[in-house]
């Protein structure tokens, strides 16, 4: 008995994304019962339909297919990132079509397939077909087939980049599909920000791998940012932040800068400053100002850093943190590292618990100020500070301008 003929249109979504599969679509309309005149004339040009149009087809085209006696029959093919790796987008492109092609050919037994139609001229051949494929270019907008096939491979894919958008939100998956947009770009800083999706083989991501990850050191004077500077430098991309607000006098602040910066130089590490801010320092120890220092008064001071500094970080998308504060013999370590959680809990920071004073690190910076002769200061830095020289009532009745 002569079988009925059909053909079968074949395309595919996401060989550009960064980040998940490439799927296929191949799909075909039931050669005699026609399915509704309108949905064909809607297909005229896939890529010109809005996205609300498009879903509204992708539905209307499902919705066909699982008719008792089906008016459209379709098969999808999804490879994912993994194998995109492996064997390279062209042959994972192809992989993609196959699956879809050997699903379609289970549900299509029934007919004659006379041509499998495919956009664009990648020219594979399929050793599922008896006759190789053909090609045509802009192919969706000049055969029904894989207009259709186009449709539903481009809606299949986004949603399940949507899915994805609600397991890793931050890339915006949902409304760029793993494409590479400023977004998304802006979210790879290092490599600890391409996730089980991304596409490893391709050049950005690639890039992204292969550099070291950003971390901001936050910087109280150079004596003790020296150790940690040359530690860190050798695992991440480091940038320093010096913020040291209410060092007085400002003649000791401007000495202390100066000293940071030689050893940022010495180093080759970028550095940022911070502000001056006497006055906020006041604010916020008020009532506490003559507390002994490493009580009260000092967790007030530690704290200002490293929210400053944890805000900055997050500002510049930059995940790893730590500070120089612990350098100093002087500083409580567990009250840091406890200020250190609280401020990375906002904006899923990740700081550095490393007591770089410990295994001989405060000898190690002694030794270096002086080969380098960098200035070491005798005081912490504010007027109540224990052997802060002069009267500290003084310099606060001068209003604290330093
Ligand atoms: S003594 Fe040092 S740590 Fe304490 S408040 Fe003054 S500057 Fe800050």
């Amino acid at each position: 008995m002569k079988r009925t003929k059909i053909k079968i249109g074949i395309d595919e979504a996401g060989r550009g994304p960064w980040a998940g599969p490439v799927v296929a679509c191949a799909l075909g309309f039931h050669p005699e019962n026609k399915p509704a005149k309108d949905l064909l004339e809607r297909l005229n040009d896939s890529k010109k339909l809005t996205e609300k149009k498009r879903e509204r087809l992708y539905s209307e085209l499902i919705e066909l297919s699982i008719w008792e006696a089906p008016q459209v029959f379709f098969g999808v093919g999804v490879v994912d990132n993994y194998m995109i790796d492996e064997i390279n987008i062209a042959q994972a492109n192809k992989e993609a079509m196959r699956r879809a092609l050997v699903e379609i050919q289970r549900k299509i037994s029934q007919f004659e397939l006379t041509s499998v139609v495919i956009d664009g001229r990648d020219n594979y051949e399929f050793e599922e077909l008896k006759q190789p494929p053909l090609y045509i270019v802009w192919g969706d907008a000049k055969v029904k087939e894989i207009g259709a096939a186009s449709i539903i491979a481009k809606v299949f894919r986004d949603k399940l980049m949507a899915q994805y958008a609600t397991l890793y939100p931050q890339y915006g998956f949902a409304t760029n599909a793993g494409y590479g947009t400023q977004k998304h770009k802006q979210k790879l800083q290092s490599p600890n920000h391409i996730i089980g999706i991304h596409r490893s083989s391709y050049k950005p991501i690639k890039e992204v791998l292969g550099k070291k990850p950003k971390l901001l050191l936050h910087v109280c004077c150079g004596p003790d940012a020296t150790v940690p500077l040359m530690d860190l430098k050798k695992d991440y991309d480091v940038t320093a932040f010096w913020y040291d607000p209410n060092i007085q006098p400002k003649k000791e602040y401007d000495k202390r800068m100066h000293a940071f910066a030689k050893v940022c130089d010495i180093e080759w590490v970028k550095w940022i400053e911070g502000e001056y801010d006497v006055k906020n320092f006041f604010k916020r120890i008020k009532w506490l100002e003559h507390t002994p220092e490493k009580w009260e008064k000092c967790t007030e001071c530690y704290d200002m850093r490293l929210d400053r500094t944890a805000k900055l970080a997050r500002e510049m998308w930059i995940t790893y943190w730590t500070s120089t504060l612990n350098t100093s013999p002087h500083k409580d370590l567990e009250k840091m590292f406890a200020l250190w959680e609280k401020n990375s809990l906002r904006g899923n920071l990740e700081f550095l618990k490393i007591a770089f004073r410990k295994n001989g690190g405060f000898q190690r910076s002694v030794d270096y100020t002086k080969e380098h002769n960098i200035y070491r200061q005798d005081y912490c830095g504010c007027v109540y500070s224990d052997t802060f020289p002069g009267n500290e009532r003084k310099w606060a009745k001068k209003g604290f301008s330093g």
